[in-house]
C-alpha cells in the first residue's frame, strides 16, 4: 500500500482516536474557520463526529486523506469542510471535484456543500445520468466552485462539453469508492484523472477497504494519512438485530403482521428486485399502509419523490432495492427489514445503516426463509454475532392471510396494468402513487398507521 508508514503513524488504533474525542471539543480546535464554524452550528453541528475529528485536521494541513467510514458518520462534512476552507483562503471557480457513485447521492452531498457554504456563497452543480445534458452544460458554463457528479456523465461532458476541463482543479474527492469501484466506474474514474492536474489533493472515502480501492488508492493519492473511526464490518452498537425464519409462501403476511406490531415507525424495506419492490409496495398500500417506492427502473425525479416524501414523513414506510441501501441521508429510519435477505452479506452492514444513525437507536428484522439459511449465516459470520429471532405471534400473523391473498391479487392486476400501460405510452416512469390511489379504495385500505386492518 502506498504511503504505508505515514497512514500506520497516523491512523491510530481506536483507544487512540477516543483520546483525541476527548482532547478536542469543538470544529474550532479542528483549525476550521470561524464562519464555517458558524455554518456547523446553524446545521445544529454541535461537536464533530469521529470521522471529522480524524480528518479534519490532516485535511486542513494539505495531507491526502484515506477515510474508511461507516454510513452516517458524518463523512461528508469531513470531507467538505477543508475543501470550503481552501476555498476561502484561494477562491477559485471549478474549484473541486466529488466523485460518487450514485444521483442521490451527488445531490446529498450537494447540500450540505450548500448549506455549509452558504454565507461564503459557494455554487455547486450535479452533474447526474437522468437529466437533461443541455442544462448540465449551461450549469458548467457557469464554472461552479464545486462540480458533485456520477463519473459517466462527468465523462460524457469532458469529452463533448465545449469549453470545460478540469484543468484547474485544487481538490478531488472519490466518495463511497468502493462502491464506485463495484459498479465498475474503473474506465471513468481512469478517465478522470488522466485530465485533472497531479499537482491536487485528494480525499479517497470507503466504507470498506477492497483490493480495487487500494489500486486506485495507489494510482491517484500521494502520502495519505488513514483515518478509520470503524472496524471493517462493524454494526453501529445502538442496532438491535432480529432474524425471522419462515416459510418463503408466508413472506407478506409475516411482512404485514411486523409493519402493524411496530406501527408509529419509519420503515425501510429492502427488496433483491425492482418488480418486487414495486410489488410489494401496491401490496402494502393496497392493505392501507403509507408506502413508496425506490429503485432503479424509476425516473431521476419520481425517485427524488419518493424520496422526499419518504424525507418529509408523509410516507412511513420506504421500499427500495440496493440502489437506495447506501449512503442517503434519511434520518429518521427506526426499523430496517431484510424482506428479501442480501446476497452479498456486505450488503447488510450497508442496508442496517439505514437505521441506528448519529446516536439513536434502531431495530432491523432479517427475513430469512428455507432458501436464505446458507446467505444467514454468512451473514452472521461477517458481523461475527449469531442474532435473536424477533418475538412473533404466529396464529395472528396467519389471521391475516387471507386479506394478504386478496391484497396480493390486486396488487398483481396493478402491476400487469401498469406494465401495460408503460408499453402502450413507451414510457419509461414509474406510475406506482397515481396507479395505487385509485386501487386503494378496493381493498378498502385506509391510510392509518395503527393496524392497518
Ligand atoms: P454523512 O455520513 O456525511 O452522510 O452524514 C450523515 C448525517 O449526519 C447528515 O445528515 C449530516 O447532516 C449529519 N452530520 C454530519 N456531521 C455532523 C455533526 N458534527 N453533528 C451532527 N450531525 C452531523
Amino acid at each position: 500500500m502506498a504511503g504505508g508508514e505515514e497512514e500506520g503513524a497516523a491512523a491510530g488504533t481506536e483507544t487512540e482516536s477516543e483520546a483525541v474525542v476527548e482532547e478536542l471539543r469543538s470544529f474550532k480546535d479542528l483549525g476550521v474557520t470561524d464562519v464555517l464554524c458558524e455554518a456547523c452550528d446553524q446545521l445544529g453541528w454541535k461537536v464533530p463526529t469521529k470521522i471529522q475529528v480524524e480528518a479534519i485536521p490532516v485535511a486542513l494541513q494539505g495531507r491526502d486523506v484515506i477515510g474508511l467510514a461507516e454510513t452516517g458518520s458524518g463523512k461528508t462534512g469531513a470531507f467538505a469542510l477543508p475543501i470550503l476552507q481552501a476555498l476561502l483562503e484561494t477562491p477559485q471557480r471549478l474549484f473541486a471535484l466529488v466523485l460518487t457513485p450514485t444521483r442521490e447521492l451527488a445531490f446529498q452531498i450537494s447540500e450540505q456543500f450548500e448549506a455549509l457554504g452558504s454565507s461564503i456563497g459557494v455554487q455547486t452543480t450535479v452533474i447526474v445520468g437522468g437529466i437533461d445534458t443541455m442544462s448540465q452544460s449551461l450549469a458548467l458554463a457557469k464554472k461552479p466552485h464545486v462540480i458533485i457528479a456520477t463519473p459517466g456523465r462527468l465523462v460524457d461532458h469532458l469529452e463533448n462539453t465545449k469549453g470545460f476541463n478540469l484543468r484547474a482543479l485544487k481538490f478531488l474527492v472519490m466518495d463511497e469508492a468502493d462502491r464506485i469501484l463495484n459498479m465498475d466506474f474503473e474506465t471513468e474514474v481512469d478517465k478522470i484523472l488522466k485530465v485533472i492536474p497531479r499537482d491536487r489533493k485528494t480525499f479517497l472515502f470507503s466504507a470498506t477497504m477492497t483490493k480495487k480501492v487500494q489500486k486506485l488508492q495507489r494510482a491517484a493519492l500521494k502520502n495519505p494519512v488513514k483515518c478509520a473511526v470503524s472496524s471493517k464490518y462493524q454494526t453501529v452498537e445502538k442496532l438491535q438485530q432480529y432474524y425471522i425464519f419462515i416459510p418463503s409462501k408466508f413472506k407478506d403476511s409475516y411482512l404485514v403482521y411486523i409493519l402493524n406490531e411496530l406501527a408509529g415507525n419509519s420503515f425501510m424495506i429492502f427488496c433483491s428486485t425492482c418488480n418486487n419492490t414495486q410489488r410489494t409496495a401496491l401490496l402494502l398500500r393496497n392493505l392501507g399502509f403509507t408506502a413508496i417506492p425506490l429503485h432503479g427502473q424509476m425516473s431521476q425525479n419520481k425517485r427524488l419523490g419518493s424520496l422526499n416524501k419518504f424525507k418529509a414523513k408523509a410516507r412511513s414506510i420506504l421500499l427500495a432495492t440496493d440502489v437506495a441501501s447506501r449512503g442517503l441521508d434519511i434520518p429518521h429510519v427506526d426499523v430496517v427489514i431484510n424482506f428479501d435477505i442480501p446476497t452479498h452479506s456486505k450488503d447488510y452492514i450497508h442496508r442496517v445503516g439505514r437505521t441506528a444513525r448519529a446516536g439513536r437507536s434502531g431495530k432491523s428484522i432479517t427475513f430469512v426463509t428455507q432458501y436464505d439459511v446458507e446467505l444467514f449465516q454468512r451473514i452472521e459470520h461477517l458481523i461475527g454475532k449469531k442474532l435473536p429471532a424477533f418475538p412473533m405471534q404466529e396464529e395472528e400473523v396467519m389471521m391475516l392471510t387471507e386479506r394478504v391473498a386478496e391484497a396480493q391479487r390486486i396488487a398483481r392486476m396493478e402491476l400487469r396494468e401498469q406494465g401495460e400501460k408503460k408499453r402502450s405510452r413507451n414510457d419509461n416512469d414509474d406510475d406506482t402513487e397515481e396507479a395505487i390511489g385509485v386501487r386503494n379504495k378496493v381493498a378498502g385500505g385506509k391510510k392509518k398507521k395503527r393496524k392497518a386492518f
